[in-house]
């Protein structure tokens, strides 16, 4: 049996498809390559000595999902695929929501046509909006979410639940992502966003390339102990790992979990540059820029609850992160 992995060809998927691969599980990818290569799954057909089953198939195309179901025996899904960047989508809502919510009702609906029912979503610590309190567990009440791209997170959650609830065959593990950064210890895979980077990592790193002259910060006039706005970074592979460790336990956690999959550590941007400058040996010119709208002051998770359900604690520190990150950008200038 295997596991399809829609968005498979992107930054965690593909991180995922390793560790997935590791554990000796058979993975089947779909992507439409909308936001990525298929060179990043010849790497990691490299990494692992492993192929990877790949359709060229968009979520929103019931027909070509169905023959993928068809020709494949697949019992679960861990379902990345959708559309990230958060400006990008205030300025295209409706291309944001046609993509991850229609897309994604496609996918639930020929998953139930096969009877599949058990699914891992990548949700985001997006939907705590201002979180009420930190660090923050999954009993934080959901907040107001700023922008298109995090509805479309908020939203899909809710339809998952109200799918489970309709029939309990389902199960349902929502995964809500603090901030990934960091590569493969290869150096062949990364984080390849298309022009200029919204994140933080990919920003500094093109900076540390020569791509970008300096990096901006987005306000020095938080309340957080340097004034700079404060990020759980997780390793890419911790979190790709979680992933393994939710569909081991899918069946045993029947019904609808949902886990943070965080380090419960807070960084602040100024954090972030000290220690990119430190593993990289590269200095980080910056400019302190004005608050970006929708950006909160501080976010860390409490991941309590995926250590005891799940057994699953980020190992990976902040110098593994970058010094990760920097070999990955260094290696690859111009991405894949
Ligand atoms: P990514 O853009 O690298 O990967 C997403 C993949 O989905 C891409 O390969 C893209 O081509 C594919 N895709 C998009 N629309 C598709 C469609 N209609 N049909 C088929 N394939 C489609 O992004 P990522 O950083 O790897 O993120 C993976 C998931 O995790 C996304 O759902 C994202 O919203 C979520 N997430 C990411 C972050 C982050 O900071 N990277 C944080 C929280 C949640
Ligand atoms: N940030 C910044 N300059 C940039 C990109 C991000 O100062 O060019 C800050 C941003 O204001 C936030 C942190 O870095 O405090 C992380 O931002 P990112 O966009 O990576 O993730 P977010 O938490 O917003 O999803």
């Amino acid at each position: 049996m295997a596991i399809l992995v829609t968005g498979g060809a992107g930054y965690i998927g593909s991180h995922t498809i390793i560790e997935l691969q590791k554990a000796g599980m058979e993975v089947v990818v779909v992507d439409n390559l909308s936001n990525s290569s298929r060179e990043s799954l010849n790497r990691v057909e490299k990494i692992t000595g492993k192929p990877v089953k790949f359709y060229k198939v968009d979520i929103k195309d019931a027909a070509g999902l169905s023959e993928v179901f068809e020709k494949e025996e697949i019992d679960s899904c861990i379902h990345f695929a959708g559309l990230k960047a958060v400006g990008e989508s205030v300025e295209k809502p409706l291309e944001y929501y046609t993509n991850n919510i229609s897309g994604s009702l496609v996918l639930f609906d020929v998953m139930r046509k096969h009877n599949v029912k058990n699914i891992v979503f990548s949700s985001s610590a997006t939907v705590y909006g201002t979180p009420a309190f930190v660090p923050i567990t999954e009993e934080c009440p959901k907040g107001e979410i700023t922008n298109p791209y995090g509805q479309t997170k908020g939203m899909l959650e809710q339809i998952l639940i109200d799918i489970q609830k309709a029939d309990p065959e389902w199960n349902v593990i929502v995964l809500r992502y603090f901030n990934p950064i960091g590569a493969h210890k290869s150096g062949t895979i990364g984080e390849n966003p298309n022009g200029i980077p919204n994140n933080l990592m990919p920003y500094i790193t093109q900076v540390a390339v020569g791509k970008l002259q300096s990096l901006g910060i987005f306000g020095n006039d938080y309340d957080t102990p340097d004034g700079t706005g404060v990020r759980d970074y997780i390793h890419v592979v911790d979190l790709a790992i979680g992933h393994v460790n939710a569909i081991n336990k899918i069946n045993e956690k029947p019904g609808l979990k949902i886990y943070n999959l965080g380090t419960g550590k807070g960084y602040s941007v100024l954090d972030i540059v000290k220690s990119f400058e430190e593993a990289s040996g590269v200095k980080i010119p910056y400019v302190i820029k004005p608050r970006r709208a929708g950006d909160i002051a501080t976010c860390y998770s409490d991941a309590t609850r995926a250590k005891e359900e799940l057994g699953w604690v980020a190992t990976r520190d902040l110098h593994e992160m970058c010094e990760d990150s920097w070999r990955w950008q260094k290696s690859n200038p111009q991405g894949y």
